[in-house]
């Protein structure tokens, strides 16, 4: 599995994939970090097909995602997830955010998408222990990864250097 996924130090709406993951909030309409820079840089279509999610469902549920077009950014889709703010419970929020991942595979998967690159779900804003959000998001990637074949490539993508060597480290002892 570990040579489908690549770990990268950067910005994830300049690394091109047919799926890129955001770290969205529940109302889809945008936030901080890298939420906002998909926003941004993706334009109005993202927001458009947000509205109409919202409209159909309201919204969007901790641990579930969201799929829509991409806009301008370097990819066919954006598949918006909502990772839990960390709150100090461990069990609920490890389950929360491994679902992130998981729906985001089951999304991916029923679309045709073969590369897709992630953000580090939680761990800005939402306070999620970076260690052991990384070790959910490995697993929970490893995982989908061996169910499902027609995904051939998974980006990890770092923003923050702190992330991009618990990653390199987790990696390299698996
Ligand atoms: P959350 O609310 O889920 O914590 P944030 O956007 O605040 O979402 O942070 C999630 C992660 O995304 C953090 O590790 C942050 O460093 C990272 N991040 C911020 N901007 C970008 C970007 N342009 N590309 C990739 N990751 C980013």
């Amino acid at each position: 599995m570990k040579n489908r996924i690549n770990i990268i130090h950067g910005d994830i709406t300049k690394i091109a994939a047919d799926a890129i993951v955001n770290a969205a909030n529940s109302s889809l309409l945008g936030g901080s970090g890298v939420d906002g820079a998909i926003h941004r840089i993706g334009g109005m279509e993202i927001l458009e097909d947000c509205q109409k999610i919202r409209a159909k469902q309201g919204g969007c549920k901790i641990g579930n995602a969201v799929i829509t077009r991409a806009g301008n950014l370097p990819a066919q889709y954006v598949i918006h997830t909502v990772g839990p703010r960390w709150n100090g419970d461990k069990q609920n929020g490890s389950e929360l955010l491994r679902n992130c991942y998981l729906n985001c595979f089951k999304l991916a998967h029923d679309n045709g998408v073969s590369t897709i690159s992630f953000p580090n779900i939680s761990t800005g804003v939402y306070k999620f222990p970076k260690k052991l959000a990384a070790e959910i998001a490995l697993q929970a990637i490893n995982e989908s990864l061996s169910n499902n074949h027609s995904i051939k490539r998974v980006n990890i993508v770092c923003y923050d250097i702190e992330n991009y060597n618990i990653y390199c480290m987790m990696i390299h002892n698996s």
